[in-house]
């Protein structure tokens, strides 16, 4: 069937995925926290790039700096040398509710009473409408209205947190804690978070774990929680475990003190984390994300074998699938695009006539390695495809004489609700077209997406340890057609392929 609108008037995007965050937090007596949090939060650049912000505590008074920008354009050792204290938490935002704007910005900081603390939040719920109702804020408020200083979900379990406060404080110091108890259950979608009070460091996973966080060990006996293995590394911590989908781990004076189960697990970790968004040195559920995704390559030669004389990856994200595709297959490997390393997020963006030149700002042909050749082309996913257009047209101009495309992922159908940024729904390529579709409109002369099977193969975890929603419409927590979040993504729906398995409310 044809796609019901007209491919030229999709919306000009070059619009890549987006992540929802990146959380990190430290608790270590005699070490500079800031410090650690900083690199920390480094490690962590490419799950969010619109604002950075650091909360310590010195036990007594916690103290938040935050600010749009990547975490070297927030952060300096001026910034930084004030920050004092035994415990920190991190967070880096990629914005998938609310506006990017300074008040969205965490670590959230809420004062209750005396006491205070702060929260950073990785990943998107899903009950927020009903949640925010319950709170007595109605639809069409402003911040200022419901007195919450911010638009996000985030910003909203601050507040439940806050109004569970016990009323009188505890001499055990566990008020925290003890809100949360009664929050987190109530709370429906992903979410991974990082939180602290004057003298507690702790760690939520929700009961899917859609999201990761680890916890680590500092040799100096301080401990770690962050959203992927290779922040430790890069602090200097080793791996100790998972913190589990359910899961709430409070560290203190004591050490780990206590690990509280709030709900069942039932893991469904997001299969992007090992097509896309996790560093290729980082471990999920065990297993290298580089050799994942070398494996995802080797599978994808095997489904879709051609003839072809080199086998080149979209860099940076296709190259490890590409490597495992030329090893495969036998063709060699070369380079055939090169990536300016120094465009990110802060890139001026080129205006609309010049959307086209964008791309050749960050992928530029190697003509000598292209020209007359028939190229076998990996990358690791198409979400609008926009850029792969240009990519396919960039690569004919400069020589090829034949391309193939090979992506190490099924097609990206359905939206994410639960923290990952596609846009709107109707911005999907693959959404309303057929693979042969999606061939002619990027212009190739044969295209394959890796098999849901294959792929979770070359993850060598359980198939029924991940979330694959956005390639197969089964969507492990229902969404409701009164969430904000869900109408907005849903704007433009296509019919062709059934629309996303949405719960009346
Ligand atoms: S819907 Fe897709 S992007 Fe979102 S959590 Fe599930 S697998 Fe990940």
């Amino acid at each position: 069937m044809l796609a019901n609108r007209p491919l030229e008037s999709r919306p000009p995007s070059d619009r890549q995925i987006g992540h929802a965050c990146g959380v990190f937090g430290v608790y270590s007596p005699g070490q500079p926290v800031a410090q650690l949090a900083y690199l920390g939060l480094f490690a962590l650049q490419h799950r969010g790039q619109e604002s950075a912000g650091i909360a310590v505590s010195d036990g007594e008074t916690i103290t938040v700096v935050k600010d749009m920008g990547l975490v070297t354009q927030v952060f300096d050792e001026r910034r930084l040398a004030p920050l004092y204290g035994h415990l920190a938490i991190g967070h880096n935002r990629y914005s998938t509710t609310g506006s990017s704007s300074w008040q969205n910005a965490q670590p959230v900081y809420r004062s209750v009473g005396d006491a205070g603390f702060a929260l950073g939040h990785n990943g998107n719920l899903t009950n927020t409408a009903e949640l925010a109702e319950g709170l007595g804020m109605l639809p069409g408020m402003t911040a200022a209205e419901t007195e919450v200083d911010s638009t996000t979900d985030s910003a909203l379990v601050g507040e439940l947190v806050a109004r569970e406060w016990p009323m009188e404080p505890r001499s055990d110091g566990r008020d925290l804690e003890l809100a949360l108890e009664k929050v987190l259950p109530r709370l429906r979608g992903g979410f991974s978070f990082v939180l602290m009070d004057d003298s507690r460091l702790i760690g939520v996973r929700d009961p899917h774990g859609f999201w990761p966080l680890v916890l680590g060990r500092l040799d100096g006996g301080g401990w770690v929680l962050a959203s992927e293995s290779a922040a430790l590394d890069i602090v200097g911590a080793h791996y100790v475990r998972d913190v589990q989908p359910g899961e709430m781990v409070v560290i203190d004076a004591s050490g780990l003190r206590r690990e509280h189960r709030f709900a069942e697990p039932d893991p469904k970790l997001c299969l992007f984390e090992f097509v896309y968004f996790a560093r290729p040195d980082t471990v999920l559920y065990g297993q290298s994300v580089h050799a994942a995704r070398q494996r995802m390559g080797v599978e994808l030669a095997r489904q879709a074998p051609v003839t072809a004389d080199m086998v080149m990856p979209v860099p940076e994200s296709g190259i490890p699938a590409a490597q495992g595709f030329a090893r495969e297959s036998g063709i060699p490997y070369g380079d055939g695009l090169v990536k300016n390393r120094y465009v990110g997020r802060t890139f001026i963006q080129p205006s609309q006539q010049a959307r086209g030149l964008g791309v050749r700002l960050k992928l530029n042909p190697l003509p000598e390695n292209i020209r007359g050749k028939r190229l076998v082309v990996v990358d690791d996913s198409i979400v609008r495809g926009t850029t792969t257009r240009q990519v396919v047209a960039m690569l004919r101009e400069a020589g090829a004489s034949e391309v193939h495309f090979r992506v190490s992922s099924p097609p990206y159908r359905w939206p994410c609700f639960y923290g990952m940024d596609t846009g709107r729904w109707g911005e999907l390529l693959a959404a309303d077209l057929s693979v042969g579709e999606i061939r002619e409109y990027l212009g190739v002369d044969s295209l394959a997406y890796l098999d849901l099977d294959r792929l979770t193969a070359a993850t060598q975890a359980s198939p029924e340890s991940f979330c694959t929603a956005c390639l197969s419409n089964e969507y492990p927590v229902p969404v409701t057609l009164t969430d904000t979040d869900a109408k907005l993504v849903l704007e433009e729906p296509v019919l062709d392929l059934g629309a996303p398995t949405i719960a009346s409310p």
